[in-house]
C-alpha cells in the first residue's frame, strides 16, 4: 500500500489526513527503517508493507469507535516500535497518549520519533505492564488501553484491564485465533471486571491477513491483587 493508497482508504472511512500528518507518517517510516539497522524494531521494512501492516492496521479501531478521534486518554501497552499507539496519535493529534514497554531501547527510539515529529501530550513509561497496572497514577486512569502482539488474551487481560477506567475499553488486536482465545478467557474476564462488547473482523488490504479487534468494556473495578507480580500472569494465566 502506498502512502496515497493509505490516505484514500482512510477517506472512505471519513478519516482525513492533512499533508502534515502524511509527512509525519513518512518521517516515522524513515526513522523506523534507519533505526532498525542498528536495533531490532520490526521484521517489516518495505515501505508498502509498513504502510499496511503497521500504519493501516494500527488505525483500524477508528473505523468502529469515533470517540477515539476525540481528546481521550489512551495507553498502548507493549508498544514496541509504537504500534498501534503512536500511529493513532499521528492520526488524532488530540489524543493523550501513554506508551508503555519493558524494553528501554525501544523507548529511546520512540522518544526520537516524538521529538522529530514534534508530538505533544505523549508520555513514555519504561515498565512492565504488571508494574504499570499497580501504580496509582496509572491504575484505572485510561479511557482506552490497546495492545497488539503482546500476549495471549487471558494473559493480556490481566496486563491491560487494570489500567482501564470503569466504563472505558481495552482494545485487543487479535488475528483469526481470536474466537479460541475468547473461549479461554471467560475466567479472566469475570475476575478482572471485563466484558467483550463487540468484535470487529476485517481483512487488511493487499492480503495482509485477518484482523479481529476485541472491544472489551471495563464493567467492574479490578480487584487490587491484579495484575500479579511480573511473570506470574504468563506462568499462571487466570
Ligand atoms: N505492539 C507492538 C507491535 O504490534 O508491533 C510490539 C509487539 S512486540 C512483539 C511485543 C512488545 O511487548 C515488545 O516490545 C516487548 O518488550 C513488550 N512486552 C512484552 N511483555 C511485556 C510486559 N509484561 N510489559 C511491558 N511490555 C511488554
Amino acid at each position: 500500500m502506498s502512502p496515497q493508497e493509505l490516505q484514500e482508504s482512510l477517506i472512505s472511512q471519513n478519516i482525513f489526513l492533512s499533508t502534515k500528518q502524511m509527512q509525519q507518517l513518512q518521517q516515522y517510516f524513515q526513522l523506523l527503517v534507519q533505526t532498525n539497522k542498528v536495533m531490532n524494531l520490526t521484521n517489516i521494512t518495505e515501505q508498502s508493507a509498513v504502510y499496511v501492516k503497521h500504519f493501516y492496521d494500527s488505525i483500524t479501531p477508528l473505523f468502529y469507535d469515533r470517540q477515539l478521534l476525540h481528546s481521550v486518554c489512551l495507553a498502548d501497552i507493549g508498544t514496541g516500535a509504537g504500534f498501534p499507539g503512536l500511529v493513532l496519535k499521528i492520526v488524532n493529534p488530540q489524543l493523550q497518549l501513554t506508551l508503555v514497554d519493558s524494553l528501554n531501547k525501544r523507548l529511546n527510539f520512540l522518544q526520537q520519533v516524538v521529538d522529530q515529529l514534534q508530538l505533544s501530550s505523549v508520555q513514555l513509561v519504561h515498565a512492565r505492564a504488571e508494574q504499570f497496572g499497580q501504580m496509582s497514577q496509572y491504575r484505572q486512569q485510561f479511557d482506552y488501553v490497546t495492545a497488539r502482539a503482546v500476549a495471549s488474551l487471558p494473559v493480556l487481560l490481566e496486563l491491560c484491564l487494570p489500567a482501564v477506567k470503569l466504563g472505558g475499553y481495552f482494545i485487543a488486536f487479535k488475528g483469526s485465533q481470536a474466537t479460541a482465545e475468547v473461549a479461554a478467557s471467560q475466567v479472566a474476564l469475570e475476575k478482572l471486571g471485563g466484558q467483550i462488547e463487540h468484535v470487529e473482523k476485517l481483512m487488511l488490504p493487499q492480503q495482509a491477513g485477518e484482523r479481529q479487534l476485541l472491544f472489551i468494556k471495563k464493567i467492574k473495578e479490578t480487584p487490587a491483587k491484579f495484575p500479579r507480580k511480573p511473570g506470574t500472569p504468563t506462568r499462571q494465566p487466570l
